[in-house]
């Protein structure tokens, strides 16, 4: 069986000079590169919003305006151009599809299946709402999933909303582990 990365919306409008930039963004750029390359197999999500989304703002939503389909801010980080994506995942296209989760209305648990993967290490933004929902959701469809703690950032909108994010993945039976772990094999914590 086999292993897949899977990164979690890495994407401009995510990182620093974007519509809805989490703290330290850009940080995860060197783990995520040095994962990739770990990998035979990587899924990349993104947000992918029509321009009248239900969770913006502008509509009554709690965010800003962001990753709106076919713009500059839903384009994939720069680091992510050294990343050889093997499928994109993109989520939240229904004007009421929430899109937290990369497993929401789309064919990532098949494309995963269809590669024989059994076992994913989630990586991306942000820990306290896409990351959260997509490693839960992994457990769900009966993936064993380790999320690897420095290539994830959190939103923060509360203090303690990672923590408390990390803990309901914990409870969910996903694993969390560093990259120097992964890279070295040396499985989950
Ligand atoms: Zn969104």
């Amino acid at each position: 069986m086999a292993q897949a990365l899977l990164i979690i919306d890495f994407q401009n409008d995510f990182t620093a000079g974007g519509a809805l930039a989490v703290p330290e963004g850009d940080e995860i750029a060197g783990p995520v590169s040095r994962l990739s390359h770990h990998f035979d197999f990587i899924a990349a999500t993104r947000d992918w919003h029509p321009p009248d989304h239900a969770s913006f703002d502008t509509q009554g939503g709690p965010w800003p305006v962001h990753c709106v389909q076919g713009t500059h801010g839903a384009d994939f980080h720069p680091a992510m151009k050294d990343v050889e994506v093997d499928a994109v995942v993109d989520v939240g296209k229904g004007r009421d599809d929430e899109g937290y989760s990369g497993f929401e209305k789309s064919d990532l648990a098949q494309i995963l299946h269809d590669n024989g993967v059994d076992e994913v290490y989630v990586c991306g933004l942000a820990t306290d709402y896409c990351v959260r929902a997509s490693a839960i959701d992994a457990c769900r469809e009966g993936f064993d999933v380790i999320v690897v703690e420095d290539a994830v950032r959190a939103v923060e909108v509360t203090p303690g909303d990672s923590e408390r994010a990390f803990a309901d993945m914990r409870e969910a039976g996903v694993q969390i582990a560093t990259s120097e772990e992964v890279l070295a094999g040396a499985g989950a914590t």
